[in-house]
């Protein structure tokens, strides 16, 4: 069942993501070689504490093997849902961040992409391109058209570069809970229900330099490309209004 969001709950859930994409600004100088990516959770769990939130995605999951981080950290050919470890960045590495904050019972969601220093020409293209499928997707979530819009702007752009689509994952619903129906696919398939004002949306386009396939490794979280080849990940919380868009969470490094 869709949710739809009220003014007030809109106002709340875009109080989150301001605060979520702040958190973001900061923490990004912060993301270069030489770092433990426990070390960078450690500070997004603090920094999200002391501004009055919760990690949303600290305990998320199933009871047995909750995701124990309060942010995802994906290196290279990790895909998504990467845990903090001791592992550190290294020069060139591809890293995708995704993090959600509970404020006040608003959840936000969103995912960068950073190059650590110097990354190859490959790596920069598919941060780049990702990042403009994840425009692309949003362009078309309007109030009105079909939910698969988005899948189709996402996968044309993505495929328009020889690249893979991730199909296994996808954005959702959000705002009153981490993941809300629907679901908001990338590659085009499933219920395609008209969009309206008063969706709250996570767009997330998973794109990869080989096939669109993931696997999940043995510690039940991390998805990493079948192929081991890099992927890029960007996502924003947006809302619908019977008349626009808006993009709740801010724009980070798209100077
Ligand atoms: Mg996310
Ligand atoms: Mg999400």
């Amino acid at each position: 069942m869709i949710r739809l969001k009220n003014e007030k709950q809109i106002d709340g859930i875009r109080k989150s993501c301001k605060l979520l994409s702040a958190m973001y600004r900061e923490l990004l100088p912060l993301v270069k070689s030489g770092v433990e990516t426990i070390e960078l959770d450690r500070w997004v769990h603090n920094w999200i504490k002391k501004a009055g939130g919760k990690p949303a995605f600290l305990g998320y999951g199933p009871r047995k093997n909750p995701f124990p981080g309060s942010i995802c950290i994906s290196i290279n050919d990790e895909v998504i849902h990467g845990i903090p470890s001791k592992r550190k960045i290294a020069e060139g590495d591809l890293v995708s961040l995704d993090c959600g904050i509970d404020l006040d019972g608003y959840i936000s969601d969103q995912a960068v992409t950073v190059e650590a220093g110097k990354v190859s020409p490959a790596a920069h293209k598919l941060n780049i391109v990702t990042r403009e499928c994840l425009y692309a997707g949003i362009k078309a979530a309007r109030a009105g058209d079909r939910l698969l819009q988005i899948a189709r702007a996402v996968q044309g752009h993505a495929l328009a570069q020889g690249y893979g689509v991730v199909h296994q994952f996808c954005g959702h619903g959000v705002g009153l809970e981490v993941h809300e129906d629907p679901q908001v696919v990338n590659v085009p398939h499933g219920p395609n229900p008209r969009m309206t004002g008063g969706m709250v949306l996570a767009l997330e386009p998973m794109i990869n330099l080989g096939t669109g396939d993931v696997e999940i490794l043995e510690d039940g979280w991390t998805v990493v490309t079948a192929d081991r080849k890099l992927s890029a990940h960007w996502e924003h919380t947006i809302a619908l209004f019977p008349d626009h868009t808006e993009i709740l969470s801010d724009p980070i490094m798209e100077a």
